[in-house]
């Protein structure tokens, strides 16, 4: 059986990565390693939590002995690596954790995979799932390509650029097959609703404020999360190592806008007059270093890998506004205790 551990695989994308590995990969044994912080859930997971290809270990990725071992008990032969802190807004209130985990814990697990595999690198890999935003921002026109140079702005996006360039290093300095990939927005079920995406849905749902940035003007690029975990998969098994893919969905929406994409359909799923919920927009302070545009170009990995985005934008939210809907219990767990603290800290100025 090949061994291959996924960090961050109780989050939000990792869940989505260990189930489709867990179910199209019977041969494989999917290690998923997660500290389980606020962002970490196993109720992601429950449909293959039993799985005899799967198994969950409790470890935090900075823990360097910790990580050692659990890379000789289970003999793992390729990593995918998603554990980070992934919130902007809260890199912007802590960032030393966000130092700690994005680049001391991804440095901590390039040192164990080099240290087991000992220069053997036959079948190995190390993939590092990264961000879009270590781009930087666009003006109105023109794409990020895997050739632009980085320019991070946030505490998160300078903590994810760090860690690339990390994992580039493990590859030039010590030849550790490696590989990366920079993503889009993501959006779907089981997302902590701090992103915007389910907090808004959430928020229409309860009658509550929409807390929007500035004018609402920052445009995102956005793609499905199954999408991007089958992208996660191309690249996986086909991408050339060393190399770079950008993940993206050419789908770009303004804040505003997909806001308004939101509540027409949460309003109409709910039995709501149309338009209803626009009342609740609430214009507030913008974002410190705020990014105005992030667009992804995703040709390299569509015309070398055959990877696309399967689903359409409206197809996507519809099915994602209504897995939200039929799971309240998920949310409620959720949002109750440390969360509704967090969130009131946040928005109630
Ligand atoms: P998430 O916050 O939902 O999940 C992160 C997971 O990592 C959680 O399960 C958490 O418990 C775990 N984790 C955090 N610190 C850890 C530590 N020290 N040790 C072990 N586990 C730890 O994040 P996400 O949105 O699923 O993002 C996953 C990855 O994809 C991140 O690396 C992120 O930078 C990247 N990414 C996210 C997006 C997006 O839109 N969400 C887009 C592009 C790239």
């Amino acid at each position: 059986m090949k061994s291959i551990l996924v960090t961050g695989g109780a989050g939000f994308i990792g869940s989505h990565l260990v189930r489709l590995l867990v179910n199209k990969y019977p041969d494989y044994r999917i290690v998923n390693m997660d500290v389980l912080t606020y962002a970490g859930n196993l109720a992601n997971l429950t449909d293959i939590e039993n799985k005899e290809n799967y198994e969950f270990v409790k470890c935090d990725i900075c823990d360097f002995e910790k990580v050692q071992k659990v890379f000789l008990d289970y003999q793992i032969e390729s990593v995918i690596h998603l554990a980070a802190e992934s919130h902007v807004d809260r890199s912007i209130k802590d960032p030393f954790s966000f130092a700690q985990t994005n680049v001391m814990g991804t440095l901590s697990l390039l040192q164990a995979a080099k240290f087991a595999w000992e220069g053997n690198y036959e079948g190995k890999l190390f993939y590092h799932v990264s961000t879009d935003e270590v781009y930087g921002s666009l003006g109105g026109e023109g794409f990020f390509l895997e050739t632009t140079a980085y320019d991070p702005h946030s505490p998160y996006s300078a903590s994810k650029a760090s860690s690339d360039h990390f994992v580039r290093a493990f590859q030039d300095t010590f030849g550790l097959p490696t590989v990366i990939s920079n993503c889009s927005n993501n959006y779907g079920s089981f997302q902590f609703p701090e992103k915007l995406i389910p907090l808004f849905i959430n928020n229409i749902c309860n009658n509550k404020a929409l807390p929007v940035y500035g004018k609402g003007e920052n445009v995102r690029d956005w793609l499905y999360v199954e999408d991007h975990a089958r992208a996660i998969d191309v690249i996986f098994h086909k991408g050339k190592q060393g190399d770079t893919y950008n993940i993206g969905g050419f789908n770009e929406w303004t804040n505003i806008d997909l806001i308004k994409v939101m509540i027409k359909t949460v309003d109409r799923l709910l039995g709501r007059e149309e338009g209803a919920s626009e009342k609740l927009i609430t214009y507030v302070t913008d974002r410190a270093g705020h990014d105005l545009r992030y667009a992804i170009d995703s040709t390299k990995l569509k015309n070398e890998l055959g990877w696309e985005p399967s689903l359409q934008f409206e197809e996507g939210i519809e099915k994602t506004v209504k897995w939200y809907l039929e799971n309240k219990e998920w949310m409620e767990n959720i949002t109750s205790g440390e969360y509704e603290k967090y969130y009131e800290e946040m928005y109630s100025k």
